[in-house]
């Protein structure tokens, strides 16, 4: 599997460097947000580093559904029962802050922080 050893996500992917793991199987990984917007703040990794969505390629598919499967699944077992929000931010102007591809899910009871 492909990581790259300066990117902050590939080292929590491989246990580098810690972090609240929330799933995990050979593909994925979701883990808590260390700056949480909501009550329940996940980001969703494929554990293979791509940069961002712009740059996934057909064979990617299988865990990128994967990505979209689990976050319900996850936002029931973190208790979230009405309703969450999924944001894939792409590049500078989508204000992607970390160079590997997450899929942010948040829920949990109004207000949150942002969004
Ligand atoms: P982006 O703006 O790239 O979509 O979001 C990156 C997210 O990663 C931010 O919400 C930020 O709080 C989170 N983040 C950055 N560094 C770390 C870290 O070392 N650990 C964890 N758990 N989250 C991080
Ligand atoms: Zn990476």
């Amino acid at each position: 599997m492909s990581h790259d050893p300066n990117c902050i996500f590939c080292k929590i992917a491989t246990g580098q460097i810690p972090g609240r793991k929330a799933y995990e199987d050979d593909e994925l990984l979701a883990f808590h947000d260390i700056h949480p917007w909501a009550p329940v703040h996940l980001l969703i990794i494929p554990k293979v580093h791509v940069a961002m969505l712009s740059d996934v390629q057909p064979e990617h598919q299988s865990w990128l559904g994967k990505m979209l499967l689990l976050a319900p699944r996850l936002m029931k077992e973190q208790g979230v029962s009405n309703g969450f929000r999924t944001v894939i931010n792409t590049g500078a102007d989508g204000g992607q802050e970390v160079y590997h591809l997450h899929m942010h899910v948040y829920g949990g009871p109004r207000p949150w922080l942002k969004g």
